[in-house]
């Protein structure tokens, strides 16, 4: 397992206690570890050299004399940087339309489905929503029951249309339906492949660009480490997302992912996945995010 951060830091410092300042020198040792960590955690190396960079500038000069813990405030030091780096606030998801349409991004495996059903339990139970899901994959008849037995367990209703082979006719037909029956919010799971591929990608941008969903949220597994930068790096050339979703942070990843895709991609993780249960979603906070990077 991974090595703890946090008490690294603080042990590294401890002999600077009554020592005047954080120098070159001194900071130099804890730095490369700041960094294995960052390495260790899947952050991509030039990530992390800029950032041990940017956390030395802040931390040199820095009057040690009068702390008295100087370890904990290199920790300090690092963890608001790890927290400024992955978006700072937490972002919300636009909510405005009437419906509302949210379309889910990504490749096949990255828990889409299941994803989909969260949001949807999570919007209406804490956000007084009535959410429609819509079966846009038209390929797999599994996925589309997939979708209906989510919608069983959370009593949300499923719009499908099993021999429609047109996603963009079952997205309009569905966002018709939902004007029509009531619904505030229509949740759009589409078709995902093992690996990103062109035809795939047109079928997707075909779709956003027909139905111009008030957000778009790119479904990431967090234990695919760099190449969950690249799948993301692909998706948001052509949808421009709003946002990220990492699943599976459950699992044994510290989540480096998470520091990656948004300093490649420059858009806010938004929720996390942390289970296959429907409760097991999260807003995503970038300070506990850096908590767990910090072990
Ligand atoms: P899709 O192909 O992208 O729609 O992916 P699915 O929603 O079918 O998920 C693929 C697998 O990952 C399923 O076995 C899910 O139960 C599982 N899964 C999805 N989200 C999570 C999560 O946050 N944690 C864990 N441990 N498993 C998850």
């Amino acid at each position: 397992m991974f090595d703890n951060l946090s008490e690294k830091l603080d042990k590294a410092f401890h002999i600077l206690k009554g020592h005047g300042k954080i120098t070159d020198v001194n900071v130099a040792d804890t730095l490369k570890e700041v960094r294995r960590a960052l390495l260790d955690a899947d952050v991509n190396f030039k990530i992390a050299k800029d950032f041990t960079t940017r956390v030395k500038e802040k931390a040199i000069g820095e009057n040690v004399l009068t702390t008295l813990q100087p370890g904990q405030l290199m920790v300090k030091i690092v963890k608001d940087e790890l927290t400024e780096l992955m978006g700072g606030e937490a972002a919300g998801i636009n909510l405005s339309g009437n419906p509302s349409v949210i379309l889910m991004s990504g490749l096949q495996g990255s828990g889409k489905t299941t994803f989909s059903g969260k949001l949807a339990n999570y919007l209406k139970t804490k956000k007084n929503k009535k959410p429609l899901l819509v079966a846009c994959d038209i390929y797999r008849p599994a996925a589309i029951n997939q979708l209906h037995v989510v919608g069983g367990q959370i009593g949300v209703e499923v719009y499908s249309e099993p021999e429609n082979k047109n996603p963009v006719v079952i997205a309009e037909n569905a966002i018709k339906h939902a004007k029509a029956n009531g619904f505030n919010v229509v949740i759009i799971d589409t078709a995902g492949r093992l690996a990103v591929d062109e035809e795939m990608m047109t079928e997707i941008a075909n779709v956003h660009k027909a139905i111009k969903p008030h957000e778009t949220l790119f479904v990431v597994d967090a234990m695919t480490g760099q190449d969950a930068v690249n799948t993301a790096k692909a998706f948001n050339d052509r949808l421009n997302f709003d946002g990220v979703i990492l699943t599976k942070l459950d699992g044994d990843t510290r989540g480096g992912a998470a520091i990656t895709i948004k300093s490649v991609v420059n858009k806010p993780i938004k929720f996390v996945g942390t289970g296959e249960k429907m409760d097991a979603i999260d807003v995503f906070y970038p300070n506990r995010m850096a908590d767990r990077i910090l072990g």
